[in-house]
């Protein structure tokens, strides 16, 4: 089987009627690109910078996060490079770095929230990412947005990081698409006024399972009520993908169910245009997709977000998957 999947390794994922969807890859850092590209990563969809900022016992100096995001874009050349500004707090930790200790982390000061209180953080990130910016196809992302403010204030402050840049003679892309990570239900509620202002939209399905239903992604004793592929999820995303497509932007997912091959068909039945996994999954997710015909997924999306259980949802996709 390994060796049927090699062969689509530069194939588009072409559905049955043409109608094509993106697969690339979630890296944590540079030394992952390979086997991004070995199996067939049409883009970078998700690099998750935190690693390059736990990895050490203080925080990566602007040239040494310049050093690997320049890496990244250069050796995946003309495919783009979505890369996530630091998403710290909630579960993940540094020591080097004082986060107060909270009594709900995962509500409290974590991702976008940490680095627009700790500007100079921030504006090292901002800066090593312009500089890189050159080196190929760069999508800036921010983690955890939950206001149009957040959105507004991280990406003035990149465009004032751009400037600078700008007038020391550094060059910087003209063509750096920014946007946000979908992970809490209030950018849904007003995803027609995010849809206006941001680039595109990756939507964390991780978190955003936690904060729809209230319920700790870490926690055991509630991990029957975490259900990624409940109706209320692809609803939610139907939502996204509706007004995205209204202001002309594109929607990734970039969260566990990206890889699933149940929601698969109903997130591109849903309209979702790209999916970002780790790159093991890609060929056999190219694999399975193409024989899907666009129009059937569609109707499948339609149906079952009218279901009202995660169990009946399941039990249909899989009929209409057998
Ligand atoms: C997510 O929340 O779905 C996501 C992709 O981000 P992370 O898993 O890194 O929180
Ligand atoms: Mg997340």
């Amino acid at each position: 089987h390994k060796e049927t999947l090699k062969q689509y390794i530069d194939l588009p994922t072409e559905l049955k009627d043409g109608h094509t969807v993106k697969l690339n890859a979630n890296i944590g850092s540079p030394s992952d690109v390979k086997q991004a590209l070995e199996n067939g990563a049409e883009g970078i969809g998700l690099y998750r910078t935190e690693f390059l900022y736990m990895e050490s016992h203080q925080a990566p100096t602007e040239e040494e996060q310049f050093e690997a995001y320049k890496t990244v874009l250069e050796q995946m050349g003309d495919r783009p490079v979505t890369v996530r500004t630091l998403d710290i707090g909630g579960d993940k930790e540094l020591s080097y770095l004082q986060l107060p200790k909270e009594e709900n982390p995962f509500l409290g000061l974590r991702a976008i929230r940490y680095t627009l209180k700790e500007k100079e953080l921030f504006a090292t990130q901002l800066r090593a990412l312009l500089r890189a910016s050159v080196y190929g196809t760069l999508k800036i992302m921010f983690p955890m947005i939950s206001t149009i403010e957040e959105f507004i204030m991280a990406k003035n402050m990149l465009l004032a990081e751009k400037q600078k840049l700008v007038v020391e003679g550094i060059s910087v892309s003209d063509n750096i698409d920014v946007g946000i990570m979908v992970e809490t239900p209030s950018v849904i509620m007003l995803m027609e006024q995010f849809a206006q202002i941001a680039d595109f939209f990756s939507i964390g399905t991780n978190d955003l399972t936690q904060y729809t239903f209230a319920c700790d992604r870490m926690n055991e004793n509630v991990s029957y009520l975490y259900q990624s592929h409940n109706p209320a999820i692809f609803t939610m995303i139907a939502k996204v993908a509706q007004a995205a497509k209204k202001y002309g932007k594109k929607v990734s997912v970039c969260g566990e169910l990206a890889s699933d091959d149940v929601a698969q068909a109903v997130l591109v039945g849903l309209g979702v245009e790209e999916l970002s996994m780790n790159a093991p999954s890609i060929l056999g997710s190219r694999f399975s997709l193409i024989n899907h015909v666009k129009e059937d997924l569609e109707i499948l999306a339609l149906e079952v977000t009218k279901m009202k259980t995660q169990e009946e949802l399941m039990k249909q996709v899989n009929k209409f998957l057998t």
